[in-house]
């Protein structure tokens, strides 16, 4: 397509968008994708700048005035803000203000994501509250604006002011609209930002005073006018007069690297933030600096906002099918045509159940919004049903295992369905996976595959079979993919788990609502593991944290025949049942694995692993470039030379029992 007719087309999209977003406050199209029209409409006219036109959106302040609301003119504009993607702009903004300031220091802040608010005082009181409008003409919103508790109606000073911030709604408070809303059968608002706008811009008060607004205040549009010579000055003057500032959040940077590292920081933890910001604003401190770099029709040259990466995506929803956990609990799961968010490529994603699935109205085919914060689990947040073209199929949640085919079946309390067949092998290869991973007995090396491989193959049918697998090293060792080092590795490992601590093996062995921590509360307060299998759910009961729901999980898995011949196996093969007490973490062993070699005089192997464990560190019994300690007993042979061969820090039986000892004392 020629780039002046795309640029019509890009013009056309983004003017009916901004006429939703701000004036309607009921967007069509999603962010991301108003910002990639936006983005694409300033490349071409920077790549051809004949064809941009002078009322181009590229030049005006997203809003509009309606009607229905007085008119309040900004004798300063109120701006919008250029924006940053990456360090490399952010670098490059520098740059130009380092052309013309000397050493510039920059205030950092929050991005509140809701919409701006110019207040004016006359006397210290409250007279009018406008919205951004165009960025000349605003709209007034007196009346909703005094409903907001944060905004104070008199200053603490009678002082004629003019000051702006960020009208915005909390997480919690947006949660709590939305769940009236769907009550009473309203539409749900998509986030705190469309919630915030919706309220404000209302006729009538009272709908504004239900909806907890809250407000920060970020800018003083005439410091002069109080003899201020600085960003930071001027939000102590606003908070010494009464007015609610982010300064504990905010930060003033010496340079620019400081002001990424802030960014970093603020990026990694936003999800922690009672409320949603969408980047972070770098300001000039210096005032007199930032009249010298001056304004372009749309935004101060001065400052600019970092844009956090987009922790949402939009993509098809190809099929839904289902997956059986261990407990036999079957899930259906999205299958998405693969998008990157955050830096990870998506492909797939749980839709946790029944309920999940139809609440959220989610159909076969569909364009969804995918989410990704942090290391959260992807998730489906909502269906754009407005891009349905009717070929879209219902979903129907299956009624038999898609592994063993047996009926499922659903208890009353819960909206999971369950396979019941103990023997299914789904369920089967899942407890195997789960008895190896990290929170468990932390079996390195047996990933998703190799334990179902090893299962379909024969060699591993349940969990003692781990403990049995020395015996085949010969036949496993010869397999595609497996060497003898691999192999012996893998036997390591679980030689290794042998003397874990008896919360592990709880946790491990799957017993139905015991996570980690209640595996935890269990072993401190039994001690051993046959306390345990003696105790009555009545007695367990009476234990702080623990439920009748897991009491009588718990004793129902230590009647089972199979169960108690499982643990005597397990004991028949030397695993450890008893709890090792707390964890001491100790710096010189934390997160560090070690290698024991030769024979020690004064402390048994397993002994000597028990506390290399306790306080934080792993045991392997092979020395490679992982390895960070060996411990070296009398005798010590091929482990010692590979170590020193490895340049890898050795201790002697002394030098062991004295760091134990030391760190025991501390
Ligand atoms: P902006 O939101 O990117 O940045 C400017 C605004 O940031 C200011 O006006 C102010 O309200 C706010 N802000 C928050 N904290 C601040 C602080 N500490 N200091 C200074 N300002 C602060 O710009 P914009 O022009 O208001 O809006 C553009 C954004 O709106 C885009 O990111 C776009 O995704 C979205 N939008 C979406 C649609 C849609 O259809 N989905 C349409 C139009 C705009």
């Amino acid at each position: 397509m020629n780039a002046q007719k795309r640029m019509e087309e890009l013009i056309d999209i983004l003017n009916k968008a901004n006429y939703e977003y701000y004036v309607l406050a009921n967007p069509t199209i999603e962010d991301m994708e108003y910002d990639k029209y936006l983005r694409e409409l300033i490349d071409l006219e920077n790549k051809y700048p004949t064809l941009a036109r002078k009322d181009s959106p590229t030049k005006k302040i997203g809003g509009e005035v309606v009607d229905k609301f007085n008119k309040v003119k900004h004798n300063i504009p109120m701006m919008s803000l250029s924006n940053v993607f990456n360090e490399e702009e952010i670098l490059n903004f520098d740059t130009k203000i380092r052309k013309e300031v000397n050493n510039p220091k920059y205030v950092c802040e929050l991005k509140i994501d809701g919409l701006s608010v110019s207040l004016k005082y006359q006397k210290g009181l409250l007279i009018t509250a406008a919205t951004r409008g165009d960025g000349k003409i605003g709209e007034e919103i007196t009346h909703n604006v005094k409903t907001i508790k944060s905004v104070p109606l008199k200053l603490k000073k009678e002082i004629d002011i003019e000051v702006r911030g960020e009208i915005y709604m909390s997480k919690k408070a947006l949660e709590d609209l939305n769940k009236t809303r769907k009550e009473i059968n309203e539409p749900l608002f998509k986030n705190a930002r469309n919630a915030a706008a919706g309220s404000i811009r209302q006729l009538d008060s009272k709908i504004a005073a239900q909806r907890n607004l809250d407000v920060f205040i970020y800018h003083l549009p005439n410091p002069e006018d109080y003899n201020i010579k600085t960003h930071i000055e001027a939000l102590e003057f606003m908070k010494n007069l009464g007015f609610k500032t982010n300064i504990d959040n905010n930060f003033l940077a010496n340079d620019i690297k400081e002001v990424i590292n802030y960014i970093n920081e603020k990026e990694n933890n936003r999800i922690t933030l009672p409320y949603d910001i969408d980047g972070v604003v770098i300001k000039l401190n210096n005032i007199k600096d930032q009249q010298k770099v001056g304004y372009t029709s749309k935004y101060p040259k001065w400052a600019t906002a970092y844009k956090f990466k987009e922790q949402e995506a939009i993509t098809k929803l190809k099929d839904i099918i289902f997956t059986v956990g261990r407990t036999g609990q079957v899930t259906p799961n999205a299958i998405l045509e693969p998008v990157f968010v955050m830096g990870s490529l998506i492909s797939k994603t749980t839709l946790h159940n029944e309920e999940y699935v139809k609440e959220k109205e989610i159909k076969i085919g569909d364009t969804v919004v995918i989410k990704k914060a942090g290391d959260v689990i992807p998730e489906v947040v909502r269906v754009i049903k407005e891009r349905r073209v009717g070929t879209e199929q219902d979903f129907h949640m299956t009624k038999n295992c898609p592994i063993c085919g047996s009926k499922l079946a659903k208890k009353e309390e819960e909206s999971a369905y369950y396979c019941i067949n103990a023997s299914c092998d789904a369920r089967k290869i899942e407890g195997l996976i789960h008895y190896a991973s990290r929170d468990a007995m932390n079996l390195t090396g047996f990933g998703d595959r190799i334990v179902e491989d090893f299962y379909n193959m024969g060699y591993l049918k349940n969990i003692s079979d781990y403990y049995s697998l020395k015996n085949y090293k010969d036949e496993l060792k010869v397999l595609e993919g497996f060497g003898e080092k691999s192999i012996s590795n893998l036997l390591n490992e679980v030689e290794n788990s042998k003397q874990k601590s008896l919360e592990k093996l709880l946790f491990a062995l799957g017993i139905r609502y015991v996570g980690s921590k209640t595996a935890h509360i269990l072993a401190k307060f039994y001690h051993n593991i046959d306390n345990l299998m003696n105790a009555h759910y009545e007695e367990l009961e009476k234990i702080d944290d623990i439920g009748k729901t897991i009491s009588k999980s718990v004793y129902n898995y230590f009647q089972n025949e199979e169960n108690i011949a499982l643990i005597n196996k397990l004991k028949s093969f030397g695993i450890n049942m008893e709890y090792l007490g707390e964890l001491e973490i100790d710096n010189n062993f934390l997160n560090k694995t070690f290698v024991l070699t030769g024979s020690l005089n004064s402390i048994t192997r397993d002994k000597a692993t028990q506390i290399i464990e306790k306080k934080g560190g792993k045991t392997s019994n092979s020395v490679s470039k992982n390895t960070d300690i060996v411990i070296v007993g009398e005798n010590a042979g091929s482990k010692l030379a590979k170590a020193q061969e490895l340049n890898i820090q050795t201790w002697t039986e002394e030098e062991f029992l004295s760091h134990i000892g030391s760190s025991n004392e501390e």
